[in-house]
């Protein structure tokens, strides 16, 4: 890609914005890395420009995309922090010095190194969501081109990716990248179990297809007299979450259901539910399967329609009904709300809202002492078998796994975790240290002048209850 086809593709979705800083920033970062070449030979710019490249297939805005371009110019070459402001501007000056890592020289290890520079980049994270979105796009091409580094090099990062990048793309519903990194990740750490999978997955593709084809030729005539426009889409499964799958379940490939799955999207929330009623009349549907994400988005913004029916042969067909934007939302997550529309940067007027939980968990993740600590936590939070519970007015708390009732508390508000002295779960009182499971209904009880224990520390699973029940120790002066 040449600095023409950049600002072609930039056009392409933004056709009003002057593109004057976005050509200066592409010739700028040539000249800065002139003298650099890759692990694998190439000119280093070759990397800037696929950064950029990603967050444009993204549809970013354009300090991301300047940002992108010259996100290694202060780590790797001359160019100072101060030279770039003068250059750029605050914004994209902010940007790359967040993407910026601490010099090494300053750390007793490497992993002081790699928690310390999480640590800021979370935080810079929590000011600005898009420079996460930019390591992403780093990371992802540093995947793409791993083969070039030595052996330890390469696990290590693959390690990194799969422990902390894609949960994090999780957690953003950037799924289309998630499930990149992870089978990036999966193919140089487990190469057999990698290629034994994808053998099989490709060996039964036609069988799936034929099936799939019959299903779509049904289900397009029982919805051909609707008025709500519709396309379908097949759904692939990436080969990480098959391995996943069968390690969680301890069967071999043969035994792992995976079940054939479309997509229908349409227009509006209405058409999505006057699909829904058509599927159900026309295919029987398998008790319990439907879940209604668009009044329960997730926290990661997810919205859709999921309902699994009878097919045509007697197969499980899962089916996910969503609305254009809701696809979007759905492949792109958080990055979908940078888009522009009709040439102007239109935010979400709702972002920030949206956004809360990830700004708290940052604010509960900033109380940790130390980075190991931080970055710990991050790993623990960040693991994606989520439970999702309600409390007793409804409202959806997600929590991690093994979460308990005291998690719950701390979840709702301070003050309830901390004077929290029982718990019922589904109308039956438990003890403090139950583990919470999808979809429990969850209330606690309180006692006025009650206080933390210091045993909860050992029972607690979230890092949120964990620093307040710390904190609350530590004013008091107790060890905790
Ligand atoms: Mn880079």
């Amino acid at each position: 890609m040449d600095k023409r086809a950049i600002l072609q593709k930039f056009a392409s979705y933004a056709p009003y914005v002057d593109t004057q800083m976005l050509e200066k920033a592409f010739d700028y970062s040539i000249k800065a890395h002139a003298e650099q070449a890759r692990a694998s030979g190439e000119d280093y710019f070759v990397h800037c420009l696929a950064v950029a490249e990603s967050l444009l297939d993204w549809k970013m805005d354009l300090p991301t995309i300047a940002a992108g371009l010259l996100h290694d110019v202060i780590e790797d070459t001359s160019v100072t922090a101060e030279k770039l402001r003068q250059s750029f501007g605050e914004e994209i000056m902010r940007l790359v010095v967040a993407l910026t890592k601490l010099d090494k020289v300053q750390f007793s290890s490497r992993d002081d190194a790699q928690a310390e520079n999480w640590r800021r980049m979370i935080l810079a994270t929590a000011q600005d969501i898009r420079v996460i979105i930019i390591k992403l796009a780093d990371r992802l091409h540093n995947m793409q081109t791993i083969s070039y580094l030595p052996p330890d090099k390469i696990e290590r990062i693959a390690h990194e990716t799969l422990s902390l990048y894609a949960p994090l793309a999780h957690r953003l519903g950037m799924f289309e990248i998630k499930g990149y990194l992870e089978d990036l990740s999966f193919a140089v750490l487990h190469p057999e179990e990698h290629q034994d999978i994808e053998a099989k997955v490709l060996a039964r593709l036609p069988a799936r297809e034929a099936m799939l084809s019959e299903f779509r030729k049904m289900l397009e005539h029982a919805l051909s007299k609707s008025d709500s426009p519709h396309r379908v889409l097949a759904r692939t499964k990436n080969l990480y979450s098959i391995y996943m799958k069968m390690q969680r379940q301890k069967k071999p490939f043969e035994d792992i259901q995976d079940a054939l799955g479309v997509r229908l999207i349409t227009d509006t929330v209405a058409d999505c539910y006057a699909l829904l009623g058509l599927l159900h009349t026309h295919f029987q549907p398998v008790p319990d399967t439907f879940t209604d994400y668009i009044a329960h988005p997730k926290l990661n913004l997810y919205k859709s329609l999921h309902t699994t029916v009878i097919g045509p042969k007697g197969e499980c067909i899962e089916v996910q009904i969503r609305t254009e934007d809701m696809h979007r939302t759905a492949e792109y997550g958080i990055a979908a709300h940078w888009r522009y529309k009709t040439g102007e940067a239109s935010k979400d007027a709702h972002l920030e809202e949206k956004l809360n939980w990830l700004r708290q968990w940052i604010e509960w993740l900033q109380d940790l002492d130390s980075p190991r600590e931080f970055l710990d936590s991050l790993k623990t939070d960040l693991d994606l078998y989520q439970v999702f519970v309600f409390t007793p007015l409804g409202d959806v708390k997600a929590l991690v796994q093994d979460a308990t009732p005291i998690d719950f508390a701390y979840a709702v508000h301070t003050d309830i975790g901390h004077s929290c002295v029982g718990a019922r779960v589904n109308n039956k009182m438990v003890k403090l240290d139950t583990h919470l499971k999808s979809g429990d209904i969850v209330e606690i009880l309180t006692k006025k002048n009650s206080t933390p224990k210091r045993d909860w520390l050992k029972v607690v699973k979230s890092a949120r209850a964990r620093s307040k029940i710390r904190r609350w120790l530590r004013e008091k002066g107790i060890a905790a």
